[in-house]
C-alpha cells in the first residue's frame, strides 16, 4: 500500500492509524448515543463562517479595529473552511481535503494570533507561528510524499494547535487590558482546555491508538469527539472575547479622547485635576510635587507668525514638556500657554532639577515652523513640593497648585526663561 493510499484509509481530522473497528469499539465505546463526525465537522464549519461573517461586518463598523477584526475573520473563515474539508472528505480530491485541511486548520490559528497582537497593539514574532506550521504541515506531506507513518500528520498537526492554544491563552493572560474581561478570561480557560485535549490526542497518536475517524463512523473515539467539540467550542468562546475585547478597546479609546485635549495631545484641565485628586484621596507615601509651566512672550509669537503657527510650537512644547517627564508623572493644560504637571515620588531637589533641566531643554531646541522656519521658544517654571510620610497631606492639591503659580510669577519677575521653587508650605 502507498502512503497516499495508507492515509486514504485513515480518514481522520488529521490523520491516523487505520484500526479495526472492533478494537476500536471496545476501546471508545462511549455512553449514550455518540456525537457524530459529521454533524460536528459540519457544525464546526457553520460556526467558523458565521463568526468570519460577523467579524468583517464589524471590521466595517469600527475603523480603529479594522486591521484586527479582518485578521480575526480570515482566521474564522480558514477554520470554517477547514472543517468543511473535513465535512467533505471522499467527496473531493483527497489532496484537497487533506493537505488543503490541515494547512487551513494550521494558518487559523496563527492569523487569530495576529489578530489579538494587532488589537493590542503589541508587536507579535512571525518566526515561531512559521516554525509551527511548518512543523504541522511537515507531518502530512511527510506522510503524503515521502511514505511516512500515517500517523505523523495527526502528531505534528495536534501538536501544533496544543502550542498555538498555550500561546493563545499566555497572550491573553499576560496582557492588562485582556487579562481584566471575563470574557477573555473565559476563553483563556477554554484555549487551556483546547491545548490539554490537542495534547492528548498527540499522545493517543504516538501511542498508534487514533481510531479511524470519518463522517459516517457511528462510534467516534474521545480524543476525536473531544477534539472536534473543543474546536467549535474553541471558535465560539475566542470569538466571543475577540468581539468583547475589541468593543473596551473602543470603549478606552473614545473616553481617553475625550479626556486630551484636540491640540497638544495632553490631559485637558478638568482630566488632569480628576487623575491628581484621586491620587491626592489616597494615602500619600512619597513626596509629589507640581510644576506650572508658561511659555514666554507667546503673544508675540502669534503676532509675528500667526495663530495656526502658534498652534503648532504649542503642540511641539507640550510635547517638548511630556519628554522629560516620567512615565508615572503626568502633564494637563492648564488654559492657553499654561501646563501644569503633577510630578511623583519628587522632593525638592528633584523638583528643581526638573525645572532647570526643562528650561535648559527648551533654551537649546528650535521649534520647526511650516515652510522651514525656525522658533526659538523659551518658557518660565514654577515648583512647589509636598511632603509626605502616609498621614493626611499636609495641604490640599488646588493650595499645591496657587504655590506653584506664586512661583511662576516669581520666575516670570526675575526675567522668564527660568524656574523658580516655592517655600514649603506652614
Ligand atoms: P508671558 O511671558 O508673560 O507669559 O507672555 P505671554 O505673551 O505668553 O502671555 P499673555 O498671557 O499675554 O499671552 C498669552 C498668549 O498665548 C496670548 C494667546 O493668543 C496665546 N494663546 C493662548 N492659547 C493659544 C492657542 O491655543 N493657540 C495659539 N496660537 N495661541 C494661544
Ligand atoms: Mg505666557
Ligand atoms: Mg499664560
Amino acid at each position: 500500500m502507498t502512503a497516499q493510499e495508507s492515509a486514504r484509509t485513515v480518514d481522520t481530522l488529521t490523520g491516523g492509524l487505520p484500526t479495526k473497528a472492533s478494537r476500536e469499539s471496545e476501546l471508545f465505546n462511549l455512553p449514550g448515543p455518540p456525537l457524530d463526525s459529521a454533524t460536528l465537522l459540519f457544525s464546526s464549519a457553520v460556526m467558523g463562517f458565521v463568526m468570519a461573517a460577523f467579524s468583517f461586518s464589524a471590521a466595517r463598523a469600527m475603523p480603529n479595529q479594522r486591521a484586527s477584526l479582518r485578521l480575526w475573520g480570515q482566521a474564522m473563515a480558514a477554520s470554517g473552511c477547514a472543517f468543511l474539508l473535513y465535512f467533505l472528505r471522499g467527496h473531493v480530491h483527497w489532496n484537497i481535503s487533506y493537505v488543503g485541511g490541515n494547512a487551513l486548520i494550521l494558518l487559523g490559528p496563527v492569523l487569530i494570533l495576529q489578530a489579538q497582537t494587532s488589537l493590542v497593539g503589541t508587536q507579535g514574532s512571525r518566526a515561531w507561528p512559521t516554525a509551527i506550521v511548518a512543523w504541522g504541515l511537515g507531518g502530512v506531506l511527510g506522510s503524503v510524499m515521502f511514505g511516512l507513518h500515517s500517523n505523523a500528520g495527526a502528531i505534528t498537526v495536534s501538536s501544533a494547535i496544543a502550542c498555538v492554544a498555550l500561546a493563545y491563552m499566555w497572550q491573553i493572560t499576560s496582557h492588562p487590558v485582556t487579562r481584566s474581561l471575563p470574557a477573555a478570561r473565559f476563553s483563556a480557560a477554554v484555549g487551556a482546555l483546547t491545548a490539554a485535549t490537542f495534547t492528548w490526542r498527540t499522545w493517543v497518536a504516538i501511542t498508534g491508538q487514533l481510531p479511524s475517524i470519518n463522517a459516517s463512523n457511528p462510534a467516534p473515539s474521545p480524543a476525536h469527539t473531544s477534539s472536534l467539540l473543543l474546536g467549535a467550542l474553541f471558535l465560539a468562546a475566542a470569538s466571543i472575547s475577540f468581539f468583547s475585547m475589541a468593543h473596551e478597546m473602543r470603549r478606552r479609546e473614545t473616553e481617553n479622547s475625550a479626556r486630551r485635549d484636540g491640540l497638544t495631545g495632553v490631559l485637558t484641565r478638568a482630566a488632569f485635576f480628576e487623575s491628581a485628586e484621586a491620587l491626592f484621596r489616597q494615602t500619600l507615601r512619597r513626596p509629589v510635587a507640581i510644576a506650572m509651566v508658561d511659555l514666554d512672550h507667546f503673544k508675540n509669537v502669534n503676532d509675528r507668525h500667526g495663530h495656526a503657527a502658534g498652534d503648532h510650537a504649542l503642540a511641539h512644547m507640550a510635547k517638548l514638556i511630556a519628554s522629560t517627564m516620567r512615565s508615572s508623572d503626568f502633564i494637563g493644560r492648564y488654559g492657553g500657554e499654561e501646563f501644569v504637571v503633577l510630578l511623583h515620588d519628587c522632593d525638592a531637589d528633584t523638583a528643581r532639577r526638573f525645572g532647570e533641566r526643562l528650561v535648559d531643554l527648551a533654551n537649546r531646541t528650535r521649534v520647526r515652523m511650516p515652510g522651514n522656519q525656525t522658533l526659538h521658544c523659551t518658557l518660565s517654571v514654577g515648583l512647589a513640593c509636598l511632603s509626605t510620610n502616609g498621614a493626611e497631606p499636609a495641604e490640599t492639591l488646588d493650595a499645591l497648585v496657587a504655590r506653584a503659580d506664586r512661583a511662576l510669577y516669581r520666575a516670570k519677575a526675575q526675567g522668564r526663561n527660568c524656574a523658580a521653587l516655592a517655600g514649603m508650605a506652614g
